[in-house]
């Protein structure tokens, strides 16, 4: 058992706050944790699963005696959810999300919050294209990282507790800049959904191909993406507006690159194309001697 609070809100109650939750369980990581989210249908169905130890009918009452309050909602209304519970927030307690953005969230929670509690911001890179409170598991953030996003005057007690926390819950904790975070998840996980996204709705529309051969005959590459596209349309509508700058930085290069290749194969340049391949796969390898995958081809079909 590694308590590290004795009282814990999760406000959202979907895929991150529910495995969240059965995460805490297992470790034995809070005491008491309360539940909140917007809809009665799910704080119902949060109620008859067993999904947190209570479930309240309002955030403030949640929050009111809570010594961590994680914020799992949408990344576009942190700051509005932020703003209705701010003044309700317990001296001493820390506030935090799992926003899979940071500068803009942190923009927009941070004036909310009062100062006599601490906001310690973070993100799980761990995740599926569910969503719901029912789509949750208490090994989702097993051996994943967790980044810890503080800013300069971040209570160094506060920071320490919450990665104390991430780790009962199974994640390796590491500490990031908020700037240097959006870049890097434009890179890794914003723009890979844009373009699975793109591809989806390319054979959508390609109406020389039928639907039912779309299915019939779907490849391993196309399933990926797929399943990536399966993702919540609020939370990647919500990604994109919010991390706008670093996503259009990184589109611009993926298609000069897209460029380069549709160009080598209109040229036949197979050794362009075999260098350029030889490199990706290089990468593949390294994702995986990292832990973050394993070589097993079940295409996420497992869960
Ligand atoms: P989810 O399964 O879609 O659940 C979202 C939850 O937020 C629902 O309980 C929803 O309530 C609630 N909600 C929505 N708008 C609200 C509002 N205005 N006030 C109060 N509650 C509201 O989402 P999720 O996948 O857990 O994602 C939550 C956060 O984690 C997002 O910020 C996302 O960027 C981040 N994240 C997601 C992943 C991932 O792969 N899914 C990974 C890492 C981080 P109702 O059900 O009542 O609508």
């Amino acid at each position: 058992m590694t308590q590290t609070y004795e009282r814990v809100a999760l406000i959202g109650l979907g895929l991150i706050a529910s495995s969240m939750f059965w995460a805490m369980k297992r470790a034995g990581a809070a005491r008491h944790v309360t539940g909140y989210a917007r809809s009665s249908e799910t704080r119902d169905t949060a109620r008859r699963i067993g999904l947190c130890d209570q479930i309240c009918d309002t955030a403030i009452e949640a929050v009111k005696d809570a010594d961590l309050v994680v914020l799992a909602v949408p990344v576009g209304v942190m700051g509005h959810v932020a703003a209705e519970i701010g003044p309700h927030l317990k001296p001493g307690a820390t506030i935090t999300d799992v926003g899979s953005v940071k500068r803009q969230v942190i923009d927009d929670v941070s004036p909310h919050v009062p100062e006599t509690v601490h906001f310690v911001p973070a993100h799980p890179l761990a995740g599926t294209e569910h969503s719901g409170p029912e789509s949750g598991f208490a090994t989702l953030f097993d051996n994943r990282w967790c980044l810890i996003v503080p800013s300069e005057n971040s209570d160094t007690r506060a920071v320490e507790t919450l990665e104390a926390f991430w780790r009962a819950l199974g994640s390796n904790v590491d500490v990031m800049d908020p700037d240097h975070h959006d870049l890097v998840l434009a890179v890794t996980s914003h723009c890979p959904h844009l373009i699975a996204y793109t591809m989806v709705g390319v054979a959508d529309d390609l109406r020389r191909v039928t639907d039912s051969e779309v299915i019939k005959y779907s490849a391993a590459g196309f399933r990926d993406f797929t399943r990536i596209a399966a993702s919540d349309p609020t939370m990647w509508r919500d990604v994109f507006l919010m991390n706008k700058d670093a996503t259009l930085e990184i589109l611009g290069r993926f298609t000069e690159e897209l460029f380069a290749l549709q160009r080598a194969i209109r040229q036949g340049d197979g050794d362009l194309l075999h260098d350029y391949f030889t490199r990706t796969r290089a990468i593949r390898r390294g994702i995986i001697e990292a832990g973050q995958d394993t070589a097993a081809a079940d295409f996420g079909r497992s869960r």
